[in-house]
This record gives C-alpha cells, sequence and structure tokens, in this order.
C-alpha cells in the first residue's frame, strides 16, 4: 500500500521544499539531495504510485507518456543530451530502492 508520508509525497504536497527543475499538474523534477553525479535529477509523477509497476498498471497511457516525454524534455533542458547519461529506477528490495514513491534518477555531466 501507498505510504502517504514517504518524503516525495511530502515535497509533492510542498510540506518539505527540493531543488526544482521542471514542474507541471502531472509530474515534479528536482535535484537529488545526495547526488552520485555532476548532474543527478530525480523524476516523480504526482500520481501516489510505489514503482515502475505500480506506476503503468495505476497511471493511463497518456500519463505514462506524459511523464516519459517530461524526462526526455528535461534531459533537453540539462544540455546532457550530447554528451549522454544515465535514467535508473530503483524497484523494490534486491533494486534498492529507499523511498517507496516511483522515480526515474537521470545522471550525467561526467562519465558514469
Ligand atoms: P532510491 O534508492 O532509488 O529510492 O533513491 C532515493 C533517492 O532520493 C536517493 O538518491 C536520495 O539521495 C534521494 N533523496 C532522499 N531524500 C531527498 C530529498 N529530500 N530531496 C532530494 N532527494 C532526496
Amino acid at each position: 500500500m501507498y505510504d502517504n508520508n514517504n518524503i516525495f509525497a511530502k515535497i509533492v504536497r510542498k510540506e518539505i521544499p527540493c531543488d526544482k527543475i521542471h514542474e507541471d499538474d502531472r509530474v515534479l523534477f528536482f535535484k537529488d539531495i545526495n547526488p552520485k553525479a555532476k548532474i543527478h535529477v530525480l523524476g516523480i509523477p504526482k500520481a501516489n504510485v510505489i514503482n515502475f509497476d505500480d506506476f503503468i498498471d495505476k497511471c493511463s497511457p497518456e500519463d505514462v507518456v506524459h511523464f516519459f516525454k517530461s524526462v526526455s524534455k528535461v534531459i533537453d533542458n540539462l544540455d546532457i543530451r550530447e554528451s549522454g547519461y544515465r535514467i535508473i529506477s530503483n524497484t523494490g528490495e534486491n533494486g534498492n530502492q529507499e523511498v517507496p514513491h516511483f522515480h526515474i534518477h537521470i545522471l550525467g555531466g561526467q562519465k558514469i
């Protein structure tokens, strides 16, 4: 079951600040607080979904496409399309997921 008190839920509700990169009514992108690369941005849908599987199961095809198109737009805004980047989504115990709200890591700005 989705935990309404996870840290990203609090960020979506503006109860906790974030270093915002991009936002609209359905998605939010912000800098990771503990960056693993020169550029480390997290992207989340605002829907209450736990992980990738939950996102695909519960959100509409339009929302799924909108999210991944937003990831692509942010990659352009960060100016890392040409130099390259890595996108990751950790899921579950073996994936080492810490925050139980679906998110994509965008890493770049250096060789990963
Ligand atoms: P994951 O292991 O995929 O769940 O990664 C969670 C990520 O969230 C980690 O890279 C953390 O550094 C990051 N993180 C945790 N709290 C915050 C926060 N308040 N603002 C930004 N990033 C955060």
